[in-house]
């Protein structure tokens, strides 16, 4: 019998890979270490009004949260892309005012109050420390460079503006390395092409610019000002956060609840939008429509639910088969649809059968582990039909495409299931020889 532990014991942080875990420690370590040598160094570098400026900041902090509660949940939830805060506008602030341990003072009360309003429940506490040390480490980094030069003096001269600028680099690079170094050492492909994709990605690392930069202001109009002149940073500060809202709710509405994938709307724009880009450059491009077979008796023997965890880990096959661009969809019920933009040099049809094949065969690999009351059961023999056309040769437009594409799977139940059938003749006679299988 499985002991229920307790505790510390139950943290879901045990659950990492030990190199995640290596790293999350040393992070944590590292902050607490560079905190507590920090203490004795700066008291004699305060500047007088430090507690005025320490209050201002983390009841800014506090006001712009609770103002945008919302979009902060949200964000929290989804932990696909590096989790960047907003708050970084007043951790900056900080840091380009104040020595490390009184930045600090402004991380720790912002994201105390950040766990308790917003993250609590929705992440684990691991998480929640490792985020409040990378940020302490980041101020602790920006704070030494503008450490360099004379503080009253930063928002008075062009050396002071170089040390701002160099601050800003120091932190994002803080920051952003860190987070990001723990989302691919838990993710499988753990090197350094990884790494460089997930940092580049997306539009965090120009929403992180855009909220340091205004950090920087809101610093300058404190220190040369007054600490009361952070109110004015409020407004934009809102106004950035609801951009951020459109953004992931425009995200949200694109994605496929049970899988993950795109549904079928949005799937749809996109390819349309794919096939005029490859119209226009004389590219290729091949679809391939998927339906599991005989998927109702999965849902007869074990349950609808047990059928959902199937389609997820079907999707998640899919999509291990294919290339970052490509487009994978969920149709409908159990089909799929995936959009292969492929390149110039590759022909079109040869390219969509290899990925085909290789899709059909992960997907009889599959194994489902599904957790039930009697300890789990496990789905597999899983097959899967596909039917697949490429354009231009098999029609002008994703609707032609995609007519051709559900009459070649139709072909592929036909000809005995678990088998792919591609282009405007595989309807009659089922005409492409797939790629032998084992065989790669
Ligand atoms: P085949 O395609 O090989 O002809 O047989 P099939 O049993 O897969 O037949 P079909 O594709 O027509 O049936 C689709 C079945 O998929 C019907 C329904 O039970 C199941 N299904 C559709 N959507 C969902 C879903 O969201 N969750 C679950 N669990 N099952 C679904
Ligand atoms: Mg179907
Ligand atoms: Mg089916």
């Amino acid at each position: 019998m499985r002991v229920p532990r307790r505790g510390v014991a139950r943290w879901a942080v045990w659950t990492l890979p030990v190199p995640v875990l290596a790293v999350i420690l040393a992070v944590e370590l590292l902050a607490v270490g560079t905190l507590a040598t920090s203490v004795p160094r700066d008291i004699a570098l305060l500047p007088h009004n430090w507690a005025l400026v320490v209050a201002v900041l983390v009841a800014a902090g506090v006001l712009s949260t609770e103002a945008s509660l919302g979009v902060e949940r949200m964000r929290h939830r989804s932990d696909e892309t590096p989790h960047i805060d907003l708050s970084s506008v007043w951790t900056f602030a900080a840091a380009a005012l104040l020595p490390g341990a009184a930045a600090s003072l402004v991380v720790l009360g912002i994201y105390g109050h950040l766990y308790t309003r917003v993250w609590r429940g929705g992440i684990p506490p691991h998480r929640a420390i490792y985020s409040t040390a990378t940020v302490v480490l980041a101020v602790q980094a920006a704070s030494a460079v503008t450490g360099l030069v004379e503080r009253t003096s930063l928002f008075q001269s062009l050396p002071g503006l170089a040390a701002v600028v160099l601050a800003l680099l120091a932190y994002a690079a803080v920051n952003m390395v860190l987070v990001v170094a723990v989302i691919v050492l838990s993710g499988p492909n753990r090197d350094l092409a990884t790494f460089l994709h997930v940092l580049t990605r997306g539009d965090e690392a120009v929403l992180e610019f855009a909220t340091l930069s205004m950090g920087a202001l809101a610093a300058g109009a404190m220190g040369a000002l007054g600490p009361a002149y952070a109110v004015l940073v409020l407004p934009p500060l809102i106004v950035l956060h609801r951009t951020v809202l459109v953004r992931q709710l425009e995200e949200a509405a694109s994605v496929d609840g049970k899988t993950g994938l795109l549904n079928a709307a949005a799937w749809h724009v996109r390819a349309v939008r794919v096939l005029r880009r490859a119209e226009r450059t004389g590219g290729r491009a091949g679809l391939l429509v998927l339906d599991l077979d005989h998927f109702k008796m999965v849902n007869d023997q074990y349950g609808h639910l047990v059928g959902d965890h199937v389609l997820a880990a079907v999707a998640a096959a899919v999509r291990a088969e294919v290339r970052d661009e490509d487009l994978v969809g969920r149709f409908g019920g159990e089909e799929f649809v995936v959009l292969l933009p492929s390149t110039d040099a590759e022909d079109g049809r040869v390219a969509a059968v290899a990925v085909a094949e290789r899709i059909r065969r992960r997907v009889a690999d599959i194994q489902v582990d599904v957790p039930d009351a009697r300890g789990g059961v496990v789905v597999d023999n899983l097959t899967v039909s596909i039917g697949g056309a490429s354009f231009p040769a098999d029609g002008a437009d994703l609707a032609q495409l995609l007519e051709v594409a559900d009459a070649a799977m139709y072909a592929a139940k036909r000809a005995g299931r678990n088998t792919v059938r591609m282009g405007l003749h595989a309807v009659p006679s089922g005409a492409v020889r797939p790629v032998p299988p084992h065989h790669s």
